[in-house]
This record gives C-alpha cells, structure tokens and sequence, in this order.
C-alpha cells in the first residue's frame, strides 16, 4: 500500500473501511478486523490514492478533435466519467467554462444533488483573463478564445476579477504568454491587480506563464502557483529561491510536451485502448506525424529543457503538483495523468515523491482534507494495481480496480459507455 505522503510502503496492509472513510490502515497481523467486516481479498495486488489533477481543460476534447463544438454538459460529465474510470477523482478546470456549465455541475456536487461515484469530483476557476490582441483572438487557450475574459488596463483587470468571483470560482486563472510574438500579454502592472484582487476575494491566483522573466515577475506580485514551468532556456535560481520562499507551487505539465518527442507507440498502449477508439487514436496518429523533423528536433530540444526543469525546482523545494492540461489535443481524460506522472519518473523524480505530487499534494492545494492519502479518518479513494509502481511507474496503469468512498466502481459498465460515446 502507497499511503501518497511519499512514506515508505506498507506490505501486507490492511484498510479498514466504514461508511467511506478509512478507520484503520496498517499491516496485517497487527492489525486487528471486526468479525463481521465484509473482506475484499487483495493479494498480490498494490493500491494507492486516487489521483488528483487541478489543471484540466473540460469538454472540449471528443474523439481527436478539441473544440468548441465539442463543449456540453454532457461531454464535461463524459470526461468526468472517464477521469474516474482511470482513477482520477477529483480535477480542476482551468478558465474554460461555457456558459456556468462547470459552475453548475460543480455546485450540483457541492450541495450533493449531483451525488454520483463515478463523477470526478470537478473544480472550476469559471473563465480566465488574458490580454486582448487587436484584429485576432487573444493568447489565452487557444480553442477557447472566446471563453476567457480579456483585460487592457489595471482597473479592467480588477474589473474582470470580480465579475468572475461572482460565479464562486475555486481558483482565478490568468494567462501570461505572447504565443511566440503573435498575440499581446499582460504586463506586470496588469497581472499585479489580477493577482491583488483575487487575493482581496479569497481566491488564489495561477498564471499560465512560459518565460522566465514572465514566472519572476507573477510570483514577485505574489501569485500562488504557475501552471508550466519555463521553457527554454528553463528556470534560474532566482526564480526557484522566489518560489520556494514564497511558498509558489509548479505544475508539472509535461506529457502535453511530449506526444511528438517519444514516437506515437503510446498511442497503442492498451490502458488508452479502452477509452479511445482505433479511428480517434489514428487521427492523433496523423497530426502527429505532420511534424517535420526540425519541429520534431526542437520538440525534443525544448522537452529535455524540462525534464532538467522538474529535477530543478524538486531539487530546491518548490511545491510540485501533477498537470495534466488534460482535455487538451493528445490530453485524454484520465489517461493524460497516469502520462504525466510516469513522465515525471522519467525525469528523475523518485516514485514516491511523483505519487505524493499527484495525490496528497494537489488535494492540500485545493483545500480537502478528507482525501489525496490512504491515512485514517480519509475516504477510501483507491487504485488497485497488478502490478507496483514503485518498479515501474506505467505500472499506474494496470488497473485491477477502482475505489471511491470505499465503493468499488463498475469499471466495465463505464467503459461501456465511452465506447458508445464515440464516433462522433
Ligand atoms: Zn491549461
């Protein structure tokens, strides 16, 4: 058992569960049952929390295709389907929403009337912020332009702010980013009021941000998390001291990096299979293969920036959380994040401290305390794996099980239903 606090593992264990929640966890012959607990039998087998992912983009993705058109009630619900079907239970969407959707949905969880098991638990920031650009779309998300609030000037900023704390948002996201020279960004004193006013409502902050010079100046002004880490040239030491005094977390955001530098094999991997049909996963294929070998090169240049990246900011301190940017191209609900964490592996971070960086510590920042480790008094959110991820972390991938509140999802059914979803 992998209790995700990054502690060593637990052989033999045993959870004791009631009414959701765990009562007791430790090892076998010490720890004493009730006789009349019902038994689940898991020898052989390793669990571990359920994954928590806050950086998500919901509803948009459908078959291969991201857009807008894509965007319902019922695709964001699809997608919660699927997060909990690879054992992701609860996931933030990051200044996407359409239409309060998320908002909704979210609120209906909240107040228990949309109290269903195999629904990712869902966290919204409502709409983002990001700078206008005259005679084109801004450099927000890039298929959903039109979703993101946008903001010239200081008091437009603070404007915007509290028209999306309006509608409850868990957290205020922003966008720092000129798409490569092609669209305005925010300066600092812009961003700065972002940041203030959502500190003034009680909300955190996070910046989409990919340079250096941009990461500095949003934590400088105080923002709670970045959601990348800087591309090349990559971070500095001023920016790590600043972050790690600050108390700044990362999101890791890589696997979404990733998907022309190691091939397109994974495309075959069987645990993505059950979700997403050979037609879907063939058109990924194609656009993928659309890269030239320069773009390919650079793609591989820049992603070997930030593998160097993840080991800089775990080396200094920096609060590390799992990112998915999940919803987003070859970002495939549920799928996306068990990508992600092997990714962080790969990259030098032990298992155990990826496991606690996508588990405990992505639910401490979004504030529930009931969940992210197998500890007592925390609901019985679990994988069950055959295989241990501590030997090789794709391991996470070999889903015997899933548990939520102690309950054991009807994974088949699930998947039943993803496979009737698709050729759209
Ligand atoms: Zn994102």
């Amino acid at each position: 058992m992998i209790v995700g606090d990054g502690s060593e593992p637990i052989d033999d264990a045993i959870l004791l569960v009631r009414d959701g929640l765990m009562i007791a966890t430790g090892r076998g012959p010490v720890l004493a049952i009730p006789d009349d607990a019902r038994r689940v039998d898991l020898s052989g087998k390793n669990i571990m929390p359920t994954i928590v992912n806050p950086h998500i983009h919901a509803g948009y993705l459908k078959g291969a295709s991201t857009d807008a058109a894509n965007f319902s009630r019922e695709n964001v619900l699809d997608h919660l389907r699927r997060f909990v079907y690879y054992g992701v239970s609860v996931v933030q969407s990051l200044g996407t929403d359409r239409d309060g959707v998320e908002i909704a949905i979210r609120d209906e969880q909240r107040a228990g009337t949309l109290d269903d098991p195999e629904l990712a638990l869902l966290f919204s920031a409502s709409n983002g912020i990001a700078a206008p650009t005259p005679g084109g779309g801004n450099g927000g998300a890039f298929f959903a332009p039109e979703a993101i609030l946008e903001a010239s000037t200081p008091d437009e900023a603070r404007q915007r702010v509290r028209e999306i704390v309006a509608k409850n948002p868990d957290v205020i996201k922003f966008w720092v980013d000129d798409r490569n020279g092609t669209k305005q960004k925010f300066g600092p004193d812009v961003y700065t009021a972002i940041i203030d006013e959502a500190h003034r409502a009680g909300k955190k902050a996070i910046a989409h941000i990919y340079e250096l010079e941009d990461a500095k100046g949003v934590v400088r002004a105080g923002v709670d998390g970045t959601a990348h880490m800087v591309r090349s040239p990559g971070a500095d030491d001023e920016l790590l001291t600043l972050m790690r005094e600050s108390g700044a977390f990362v999101f890791t955001s890589m696997s979404i990096q990733k998907m022309m530098v190691d091939g397109d094999g994974w495309l075959d991997d069987p645990a993505l299979a059950e979700t997403v049909d050979a037609e879907s996963r063939q058109a990924i294929r194609a656009m993928l293969g659309q890269a030239t070998p320069e773009i390919v090169t650079m793609m591989t240049n820049n992603y070997a920036i930030l593998e160097a990246g993840l080991r800089q900011y775990v080396d200094a301190g920096v609060t590390v959380l799992l990112s998915g940017d999940t919803g987003v191209l070859s970002q495939f609900p549920g799928f996306a994040e068990h990508r992600e964490l092997e990714s962080m592996v790969q990259a030098g971070m032990p298992a155990l401290a990826a496991i606690k960086s996508a588990t405990l510590l992505p639910a401490q920042m979004l504030g529930l305390h009931d969940r992210g480790s197998l500890e007592i008094g925390k609901r019985a959110d679990f994988l069950v794996l055959d295989g241990n991820p501590l030997d090789d972390i794709s391991n996470t991938r070999k889903i015997a099980d899933v548990y939520v509140a102690g309950s054991k999802i009807d994974r088949t059914k699930l998947k039943a239903t993803f496979t009737k979803e698709q050729h759209v």
